[in-house]
């Protein structure tokens, strides 16, 4: 798999390093008060391989919180719960080349949000869980997915998050003028705002990565948590839709199914297989880890993960 001669754990040191340097160079999310508490220089990775091989640099075992990587596991919880018939009838499968907190296209182009992976199309999907599964149940289906039984709602985020969501109420509000959300809009974006607080580490989204490339079967217990159709999908969407409007640089010049968060958080789900978690809250513009999407782009092209790799 490999393109040089170097060791994989020379590899991942020098991604670790690029990280690390250009981690000052973004900015911490402050539109959530309490995020703009991050150290702008944390930066830490964590790889996860089937074999059980492990590697951890930095901020690994620094606790965050998940802010978008949760959507992943939203949509799973929402393909093993209701199907993929089901989930895909009330959100599109569509990268939509907006930011992640846009509402434009979804009072202009469809009724739909245009994917699970942006606010609404996440907003939207767990409407359709909010009278199937507690936040109890969410929150026990991310322990196991994350292969971490110490996740926990961090509540400071959680009441940060709920006090200045406005914008997100606004999207539920309009899915439900339009008719496609038909559960309660103050517990959908409730449950949102939860999902988004998880207190996960690096660690955690590696682990979640691992089993999203594994094709839904968790390989310390060899039990199957997602399809395997499952799991193909939600390769998919991330690849096409998990770093917002950046899903199509990213997906060139890395190539590897991978979801970010405000957070600082990136899971990607690579070859091999192999679950990669990253951390670096100094984001860029698209609300990327900046230091994460570096180290990516060093990896992939060291380890030849790219998905299109010949
Ligand atoms: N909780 C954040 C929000 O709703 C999640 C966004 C993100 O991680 N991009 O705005």
């Amino acid at each position: 798999m490999q393109n040089s001669s170097k060791s994989i754990e020379q590899v991942f040191r020098e991604a670790y390093e690029i990280g690390l340097k250009a981690a000052p160079t973004g900015k911490v999310a402050d539109y959530i008060p309490e995020l703009a508490k991050a150290d702008p220089n944390a930066f830490g990775i964590c790889m996860l391989d089937a074999k059980g091989r492990s590697i951890a640099l930095g901020s690994v075992e620094t606790r965050f919180s998940i802010q978008s990587v949760g959507k992943v596991i939203i949509l799973a919880a929402a393909l093993e719960k209701l199907g993929f018939d089901e989930t895909f009838s009330h959100v599109m499968m569509e990268p939509s080349g907006d930011s992640f907190n846009s509402i434009l296209k979804l009072d202009t182009r469809d009724d739909r949000p245009f994917n699970p992976m942006i606010n609404a199309g996440a907003i939207q999907t767990i409407s359709l869980l909010s009278d199937k599964m507690s936040f109890g149940e969410l929150l026990e289906f991310s322990r196991t997915l994350c292969g971490d039984p110490n996740i926990s709602l961090d509540e400071k985020v959680y009441a940060s998050e709920y006090q200045t969501g406005d914008r997100n109420r606004a999207i539920a509000y309009l899915l439900k003028s339009k008719g496609v959300m038909t559960a309660d809009p103050e517990r959908s974006v409730d449950l949102y705002f939860k999902m988004c607080s998880l207190a996960v580490n690096a660690r955690s989204l590696a682990y979640l990565g691992l089993i999203i490339a594994t094709g839904g079967v968790d390989p310390m217990t060899g039990r199957r948590l997602i399809t395997e159709e499952h799991a193909e999908t939600i390769r998919v969407i991330m690849f096409t839709c998990g770093m917002y409007d950046y899903s199509g640089k990213y997906s060139v010049r890395v190539g590897v199914p991978t979801k970010s968060g405000v957070g600082g958080g990136l899971c990607c789900a690579a070859k091999g297989p192999m679950g990669i978690g990253l951390y670096g809250p100094s984001l860029d513009n698209f609300g990327n880890s900046r230091g994460g999407v570096k180290a990516m782009e060093h990896i992939s092209r060291e380890l030849k993960l790219h998905m299109f790799d010949v």
